[in-house]
């Protein structure tokens, strides 16, 4: 069978792969970029709603903060290609970015097919060979080249090889976990593979009866509570109940810690909102009991009014036992008590979506094996990786893409560096 030769093959056509792709070519590396998909860039033209959050403005240190799996890993990739440089890849491409709250990046044109067939007109302007609807089985590791197996069992040749075949989130996307194994093969450790920013599952009984689904509450402080009631982590932002247990973004951000804690053997963690960040608690009770005083005869209910969502009033009024009755009548406990509640209500989360459901997979390749300034392994030459399969996960909000295309340009200028050397 004839065996066709390449500098640098990339498996996986995701933004770490496309990005890998193009820099290996610009870097005068015969390329290759092989899918198993019909189409390339699939999952990066979902991110972002359809509108491909590209990157993020956020200062550098800011965004390694926002991924909070082994971010600092990146900072001698970012070094050499940051989000900064995304952003004038991108403009350089002819892609026109505008940036939206919290520093997230998308394209004017508001649609995620611009920046994917920016990426494909620049393969095809550096004459990068693409092959789509073609399955990788295999590598075979050899010391002078590779071999890339095909399902259709057929041999490529190639210098060096860009693991960019993502992880296994979303896998109608094409990310099926394919690629841990062939990092196996050539002895990387794959740490543990878990959901990040994914929904939870709780199976409190206003979860259960479906109390307060499809509320959504703004701009909440949402914490992770460890089994000594300490707060891990909050994040101030949206949040959602649904008929299974919570979403949104706050809850996305929170997730990971709460998976972990789950994997520690934990059956259940509690989680708490602060319905109010901006005020204090003491300020809070004698501001209303103040109120309260002053008007005595006015129901409980037209007191608090609007201080949250009427829902969510409601169901903390029913939870603290207050009915709609005149203020007179309540006793100040249960308005400390309810007052606590709109700072402190605490419930309890027992697992979360699968792994196929969530935005990003945790764990991956180990990048205790990667070097960081080229993204090749420490134990095999000629082979390199970038993107989700590593062990690098962020919030979303553009991190991970950041992270895809960062690792994504390093690997594929070392890889051609390598392959002509
Ligand atoms: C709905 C959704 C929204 C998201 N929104 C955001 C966001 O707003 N901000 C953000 O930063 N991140 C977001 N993400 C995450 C982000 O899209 C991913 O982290 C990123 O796409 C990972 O890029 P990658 O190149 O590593 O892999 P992927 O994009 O997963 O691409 C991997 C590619 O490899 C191919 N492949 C896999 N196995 C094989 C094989 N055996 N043979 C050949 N090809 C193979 C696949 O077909 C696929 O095309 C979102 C994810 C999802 C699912």
């Amino acid at each position: 069978m004839k065996q066709l030769t390449y500098q640098v093959t990339v498996l996986g056509g995701g933004p770490s792969g496309l990005m890998a792709a193009i820099a290996a070519a610009e870097n005068g590396a015969k390329t290759l970029l092989i899918d198993k998909g019909n189409k390339l860039g699939k999952k990066l033209a979902i991110s972002g709603g359809g509108r491909c959050n590209v990157t993020n403005r956020l200062p550098q240190d800011e965004v390694i903060k926002h991924i909070p799996g082994n971010g600092r890993f990146l900072y001698s990739a970012f070094s050499i290609f940051n989000n900064y440089d995304i952003i004038d890849f991108f403009e350089g491409l002819g892609v026109a970015l505008k940036e939206e709250d919290h520093g997230r990046m998308f394209p004017v044109s508001n649609s995620a097919k611009s920046v994917v067939n920016a990426l494909l007109n620049k393969l095809d302007e550096l004459g990068v060979t693409i092959m789509t609807d073609t399955p990788v089985e295999a590598i075979d590791y050899g010391t002078e080249s590779h071999f890339i197996i095909l399902k259709s069992k057929k041999k490529i040749e190639t210098k060096t090889v860009i693991l960019a075949v993502g992880g296994k989130a979303v896998p109608y996307t094409g990310s099926t976990g394919d690629g841990y194994a062939w990092a196996k093969k050539a002895g990387h450790i794959i740490t543990d593979l878990y959901p990040t920013e994914v929904p939870l599952l709780s199976n409190e009984s206003f979860i259960k009866t479906k109390s307060l689904q499809g509320l959504a509450l703004r701009d909440v402080a949402l914490s992770v509570l460890n089994n000594k009631n300490k707060v891990i982590v909050t994040h101030k932002m949206d949040m959602l109940f649904t008929h299974f247990g919570v979403s949104g973004p706050a809850v996305l951000r929170c997730s990971q810690f709460v998976v972990k804690e789950l994997m520690k053997g934990n059956k259940q963690v509690t989680m708490e909102i602060d319905s109010l960040p901006s005020e204090n608690d003491q300020e809070l009770y004698n501001k209303y009991i103040k109120i309260m005083d002053e008007n005595p005869k006015k129901n409980v209910k037209n007191i608090f009014k609007g201080i949250v969502p009427e829902r969510y009033l409601d169901f903390l009024l029913t939870k603290n036992d207050i009915d709609d009755e005149k203020t007179a009548n309540i006793s100040r406990e249960k308005i400390r008590n309810l007052v606590h509640d709109f700072k402190h209500f605490k419930f309890l989360v027992n697992g979360s979506q699968p792994i196929e459901k969530a935005f990003v997979t945790g764990g991956g390749v180990s990048t205790k094996e990667v070097i960081p300034n080229t993204m090749q392994s420490k134990f095999m030459n000629g082979l390199y990786f970038c993107g989700e399969i590593l062990d690098i996960h962020g919030y979303t909000g553009g991190y991970n893409i950041t992270s895809a295309m960062v690792t994504g340009r390093v690997a594929g200028m070392n890889a051609a560096w390598e392959s002509l050397a």
